[in-house]
């Protein structure tokens, strides 16, 4: 119904007028925007890789390259940027399920010290290959409810990345403790700290952005996607929780997450 407040009626009780619509059109053009960039860095992205393994596997072909050692470097690189695709592949896939919704949470009761020697077992692995120094203080008796794999996936990324950006023989530590609101709810903060590189200041506030990276050759060269930490700030969002970050250039980085001890259900 639209009130048409001091237009005069007409002798046939009809009115004439104008009506005008304005639409706000701002969030519009910013998601066109950032879809069409998307886009344009996913290709980019991937035509990389598919450019790499095509060039070396031509070259390889053709006949030219009778060195062993220089063949087999070759195939090195064309293993490599494989892989690579493969990763992109799997976190492109993985973000646009979360973004589209298609995601559900399946939550239990998660024993958070239980859950940290595993994931830790696990990248220890790749803390050894440069000698640094990984560990976990968490309280012997603390359980959340939480979905597990994304639990998982949350710090597995948080871990390798502070791994991938220390030099060798850094230290990288979780440090998890539980914590009482004001609103009566607790919340479980878990630390993940590292002394590695660090990151300028200029960059904190969009490192989860999609493919932001400080540095392109070195997130390059350490196998990174560039989507690692969108896809950890989706699953924290899930988890209704909240990621921050603190870092000192040269001196290490602390991303902290907390999360609400009890999943409550969604309506
Ligand atoms: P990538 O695959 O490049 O690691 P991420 O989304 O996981 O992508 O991280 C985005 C960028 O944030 C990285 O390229 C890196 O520059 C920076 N970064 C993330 N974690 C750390 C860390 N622990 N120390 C220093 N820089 C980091």
């Amino acid at each position: 119904i639209v009130r048409l407040d001091g237009v005069p009626m007409m002798q046939d009780g009809s009115y004439r007028g104008m009506l005008f619509l304005l639409q706000e059109v701002t969030d519009i053009r910013r998601l066109e925007k950032m879809r069409s960039e998307f886009v344009a860095n996913v290709s980019h992205e991937l035509k990389t890789p598919v450019a790499a393994v095509k060039g070396f596997a031509e070259t390889l072909l053709g006949g030219g390259v009778t060195d062993e050692k220089t063949a087999r470097s070759f195939l090195q690189i064309i293993y490599d940027e494989n892989e690579r695709l493969n990763r992109l592949i799997g976190d492109i896939l993985e973000l646009s399920k979360i973004e589209s919704k298609r995601v559900q949470l399946e939550c239990s009761p998660v024993h958070v010290i239980d859950f940290f020697d595993s994931v830790l077992e696990t990248m220890s692995k790749v803390a050894e290959k440069k000698n640094i120094s990984l560990s976990a203080t968490v309280p012997p008796e603390l359980f959340m409810e939480g979905d597990e794999d994304k639990l998982r996936q949350i710090f597995m990324n948080l871990l390798s990345n502070s791994i991938n950006y220390t030099q060798d023989g850094g230290n990288v530590k979780v440090t998890v403790a539980n914590r009482m609101e004001d609103d009566g709810t607790e919340k479980v903060i878990f630390a993940v700290s590292d002394t590695g590189m660090g990151i300028p200041r200029k960059d904190l506030p969009r490192i989860f952005e999609r493919f932001y990276r400080v540095d392109k050759a070195r997130s390059r060269s350490s196998g990174g996607t560039g989507l690692g930490l969108s896809i950890v700030k989706h699953l924290v969002d899930l988890h209704r929780g909240n990621i921050s970050v603190e870092s000192d250039l040269g001196i290490g980085s602390t991303f902290t997450v907390e999360l609400p001890l009890l999943q409550e259900d969604e309506e």
